[in-house]
């Protein structure tokens, strides 16, 4: 439930809706707007009875969230809510940024290289993961916390902020050290104990939809997180499984605008997973602006062919540059932009 303010309601009016409704037995989340201020009513599990809270002084209005998925929907915060993940880099505004790298970090060679391939090539944060979940438990799992060091020497290298992956609640912590923003693989969706301690961590997350899961399944793992006091969330469309094998999964380019009118949230593509071939990726990823993608995700790795995850559908560095100069052509002619590559390196800045 949302309590609507009157647009000239006091502190104090705000400050008794808040009692009020800590009495009622639930919590309260005010939240100031440019307009007037609303008092958010979380920790009901059905419809909640709000004729007190109408009746209290400076309320303008109670609007009961009809979604079970409540913060995460428009009816909670009609205007889209930015996620800033370093300076310059915010996902939901009027500018796209592009996160790039491989699937993988392997070397401290391999992903400084692969970090100037993306900031040279236009892209606006890198990706990589040092742990990951990996559908064999014989395939390489990933340099771990080596690997995140390497990943914070890229970064230093080139300016580029930091995406990476966390498997456990433990790892989260470690990863939430190093990265600018946690992501929450495909398989770990719907791992509740990890949503809820990245909620807690509150740095911001990428949350990509799982194999399986419907739209719903999505904003519901969003609102653990966002349950947890944690609003800075992106979500991503990374393809869903099929009963064609022609694709490794089946890029699902309608939960973009879905999404958009169901949630404030922002959400990226990545036609690197929702595809799983190189040659699918560019039209995908060009497909994805022109939809109305918030962001790109997408694997790009300096030797594809030698690459320890992901080669098959990782971008040459060439080919990732054009799908940046196409990209950027579409989102111009949707009236956004790109956001631009960092121009100095971090340890430049000082
Ligand atoms: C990845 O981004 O490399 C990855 C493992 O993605 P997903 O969780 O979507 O499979
Ligand atoms: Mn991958």
């Amino acid at each position: 439930m949302l309590i609507v303010m009157e647009h000239d309601a006091t502190p104090e009016q705000v400050t008794r809706v808040v009692k009020v409704i800590e009495e009622m037995g639930y919590q309260a989340r005010p939240m100031p707007g440019a307009q007037r201020t609303s008092v958010g009513l979380v920790g009901n599990d059905g419809r909640v009875d709000g004729s007190r809270l109408e009746a209290l002084d400076g309320v303008a209005e109670v609007i009961h969230v009809s979604k079970p998925y409540k913060q995460v929907s428009r009816e909670w915060r009609p205007e889209n809510t930015l996620v800033t993940i370093a300076p310059g880099v915010t996902f939901g505004g009027e500018q796209i940024p592009i996160v790039a790298g491989p699937c993988s970090v392997e070397s401290e060679h391999q992903i400084v290289l692969a970090a100037q391939q993306v900031r040279d090539g236009g892209g606006a944060a890198l990706r990589g993961g040092a742990f990951k979940p990996r559908s064999s438990p014989y395939a390489f799992q990933g340099l771990g916390v080596k690997g995140l060091e390497m990943l914070a020497l890229a970064r230093r290298e080139t300016g580029l902020a930091i995406v990476t992956e966390a498997l456990d609640d433990e790892g989260a912590h470690r990863v939430a050290e190093v990265a600018d923003c946690i992501q929450i693989g495909a398989r770990n969706m719907q791992n509740y104990s990890l949503l809820r301690t990245v909620g807690r961590i509150g740095k911001p997350v990428l949350l990509k939809r799982g194999m399986a899961a419907t739209i719903t399944d999505l904003l519901m793992s969003a609102e653990y997180i966002l349950a947890e006091g944690n609003g800075q969330v992106i979500l991503c469309e990374r393809g869903i499984r099929s009963f064609d094998p022609s694709t490794r999964n089946l890029f699902d380019l309608t939960a973009i605008p879905l999404v958009q009118k169901l949630s404030h949230l922002p959400i990226v593509a990545d036609p690197s997973h929702g595809t799983g071939l190189r040659d699918k990726v560019i039209p995908m990823g060009r497909a994805a602006i022109a939809a109305g993608a918030d962001g790109l995700l997408v694997e790009v790795h300096p030797d594809p062919e030698r690459a320890l995850s992901d080669g098959g559908q990782s971008l040459y560095p060439d080919q990732f540059a054009k799908l940046v100069r196409e990209a950027r052509t579409i989102a111009d002619a949707i009236g956004r932009s790109l956001t631009p590559a960092p121009r100095t390196t971090v340890a430049a800045r000082g």
